[in-house]
């Protein structure tokens, strides 16, 4: 069937080459037109080929890709300002990957409490169902045997605790804590959103406790609930935060961001990257910003929202067998389904439709945030025939 492959056998890659994009348009190198909710998991919150961030990344090429950040990036500076003008952060330090953003995030938080003459603090409380990326430090904060098995020893310092119980978190409130790391809702794990009470409740914690609070929003952020970060829902503010995916519309960009207080122990010469933040990088991610920040956007992604959700509710209603319930905020949707999720997946790609698993045999719909209505009601229109499809036949 398949001709071997020189790539690392890592993936079981659907069978779709994939050409070129517009909007919501994926195109294979057939012809062949794909409605893409997958978005390159929750990347493309823009959608292929936006103007704005084709011209932005095409006048950056001209000019300058690479210094290194031996000089001063003015796009960097420009993003960074941006960013913490719209949030609780004071500093940013760029990355290329969320991983590299969670990395930074651990050690910034590991760092605090080492320059405030408490070295023992580092371990790193984490939940049960986590995805933080696919670095050794990274695996072992998600804590997910299927992500460290066969390499090795677990990093030390990551602690899991069974997700949504406050009584487990207060009774791993040792001495040598130094953070709390979570994803305000769990992507990889199936679109789970931690109730808002908790994330309170979890934010009083690390104040009694001088434990830094850290938030992946590397999924959940840059506009992806409708709120520029996720944490906003619950009207608490982190630490530090994770930003990567949507933050550089597809061009990859990742940000660690914190408080004054929290990046102090961030000095000269403690931490450092080649690429992270160069000029290109920083022209993509400015011009997201530009869309993103505008006046109306996120107010449109709730609209949006509510008629996808009201939608999936609908179909929920009508195909019981397949679909257990609609989860998610923004456009950043899970159907929890009785039949399995990758079968589901693959019923829409029947449809030429595009959607991403998780955890939980849910499937995740990651439409651009700028979609249409009209987007909105074709994608219904094929998940309701992928529903269809997998129904037991009528007798
Ligand atoms: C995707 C993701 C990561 C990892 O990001 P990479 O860019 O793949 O390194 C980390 N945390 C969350 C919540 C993610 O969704």
């Amino acid at each position: 069937m398949n001709a071997p492959s020189p790539l690392f056998n890592t993936y079981n890659r659907a069978p779709i080459a994939v050409d070129r994009g517009e909007g919501v348009w994926l195109y294979d190198t057939a012809g062949r037109k794909y409605l893409d909710f997958g978005g390159g998991i929750a990347v493309n919150a823009l959608g292929h080929a936006h103007p704005h961030l084709v011209e932005a990344v095409k006048s950056q090429a001209e000019k300058l890709w690479h210094t290194s950040n031996l000089y001063e990036v003015p796009g960097q500076k420009r993003a960074a300002e941006r960013l913490c003008n719209a949030s609780f952060a004071d500093r940013v330090f760029f990355t290329n990957s969320g991983a590299e953003a969670l990395e930074c995030a651990i050690k910034t938080a590991r760092r605090y409490h080492y320059s405030k003459g408490n070295p023992e603090r580092i371990r790193i409380l984490t939940f049960e169902g986590a995805f933080h990326g696919r670095t050794l430090a990274t695996i072992a904060a998600g804590g997910q045997e299927k992500y460290l098995e066969g390499f090795g020893p677990k990093v030390e310092g990551f602690d899991q605790l069974p997700f949504g119980d406050l009584e487990a978190l207060k009774s791993a409130m040792a001495h040598d804590v130094a953070a709390i790391l979570i994803e305000p809702i769990q992507g990889e794990g199936g679109v789970r959103s931690v109730p808002v009470q908790h994330l309170k409740d979890i934010r009083a914690l690390c104040d009694e406790n001088d434990v830094l609070l850290i938030l992946d929003e590397v999924q959940t952020g840059i506009g992806r609930t409708g709120h520029l970060f996720a944490h906003e829902l619950a009207g608490i503010e982190p630490d530090i935060l994770a930003s990567a995916k949507a933050l550089g519309g597809g061009f990859p960009v990742g940000a660690c961001l914190a408080t004054e207080e929290a990046a102090s122990g961030m000095v000269p010469g403690v931490h450092g990257t080649t690429y992270g933040g160069n000029p290109l990088a920083m022209a993509a991610c400015n011009a997201v910003l530009d869309v993103v920040l505008e006046d109306g956007f996120l107010d449109a992604v709730k609209q949006k929202s509510l008629r996808f959700k009201q939608g999936l509710a609908s179909l929920t209603d009508r195909f019981p067998d397949i679909i257990e319930e609609v989860r998610g905020e923004g456009l950043l949707l899970g159907l929890k389904c009785k039949v399995n999720n990758l079968e589901f997946v693959k019923a829409l790609i029947d449809q030429d439709m595009l959607t991403v698993p998780a955890g939980s045999n849910v499937v995740r719909i990651l439409p651009p945030l700028n979609i249409t209505d009209e987007e909105i009601s074709d994608g219904l229109a094929r998940l309701e025939r992928a529903a269809q499809s997998l129904s037991p036949k009528a007798p």
